[in-house]
């Protein structure tokens, strides 16, 4: 997961409380304050439901769903067949693969589950989550990155966890099974949530087969900061990529295209985004 900056006003029985922290789950470009540990508020209102509670829909399908699972095996079948067929062809430099590590090999949707049903808010406990190392596997991966491993491929994880999570994603990944896991396998974020420039140190070594992940900032920063129309058009301009070199697994409970829902203000109030997810929305109007 990623993080941004967030400053939130909220009203909780009648006491206003500013607090400045950091939220959920999503990226901004503005990653040059550390984690904030100090707890942040949730938003709430006696008559309201947090912002957080509209998380619950997603965490059913996410969770329970065999279309989510399907889903994950479908994207890992289909980075095998690439992957015989890519090196099938041959590659000039060492071939590699990269992938992100949050909701495209490790499910965090148990912290999710958490913010949701008690409406607290992002990052709250996260450091705490990551730390426990639990994060279980996603469907399909490990057979597919055990796979890419005996084919003598490099595995790169780029993930924007940030270095001082790298112990602990570590450990998760070596408690789970998953191979090539060590510091200079594991890219994390330090300046930037850019992915682009560590995408581009394995670049320089490796011919790079495949990407995966959750989020479109995973593939390329043509996707960052992009709005909600600029990140379709592009993602049409890209058709040609996706199952061919993008391998593209669902979220539907963060990322980037939530942010451009809000246009990146992430400061905006938890009333501001849901007026700004309704109105984000084509309906029918009977
Ligand atoms: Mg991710």
């Amino acid at each position: 997961m990623a993080v941004m900056n967030k400053k939130i006003v909220k009203t909780i029985l009648g006491f206003a409380i500013i607090v400045n922290g950091l939220a959920a789950c999503s990226v901004n470009n503005d990653t040059s304050e550390t984690i904030d540990t100090k707890p942040v508020e949730q938003t709430t209102t006696e008559n309201e439901a947090p912002l957080e509670e509209q998380l619950t829909m997603s965490l059913v399908w996410y969770q329970t769903s065999g279309e989510n699972k399907s889903l994950y095996l479908q994207g890992y079948n289909i980075g095998k067949t690439m992957l015989d067929k890519k090196l099938a062809a041959g590659t000039e430099k060492k071939p590699a693969i990269i992938l992100d590590i949050d909701e495209t090999v490790l499910d965090n949707s148990p912290y999710n589950a958490y913010l949701a049903s008690s409406g607290d808010v992002y990052p709250n406990h996260w450091d705490e989550w990551v730390n426990k190392a639990e994060a279980e596997p996603l469907p399909g991966s490990l057979d597919f990155l055990n796979y890419v491993d005996s084919k003598g491929v490099d595995i790169f994880y780029i993930s924007n966890r940030r270095v001082e999570q790298m112990d602990a994603t570590i450990k998760n990944l070596q408690n789970k099974g998953f191979p090539q896991v060590k510091d200079s396998h594991i890219l994390l974020e330090s300046d930037t949530s850019s992915k682009e420039n560590r995408r581009e140190s394995v670049l320089a070594e490796h011919e790079v087969l495949l990407l995966f992940g959750d989020n479109l900032n995973d593939f390329s920063d043509l996707f960052e900061e992009k709005n909600v129309k600029e990140r379709l058009d592009t993602v049409q301009d890209l058709r040609a990529e996706f199952g061919n070199k993008f391998i593209v697994f669902p979220n539907p409970m963060y990322g980037d295209w939530e942010g451009a829902v809000y246009e990146y203000d992430w400061e905006k109030t938890d009333e501001e985004k849901k007026k700004d997810r309704k109105e984000s929305l084509n309906v029918f109007k009977p």
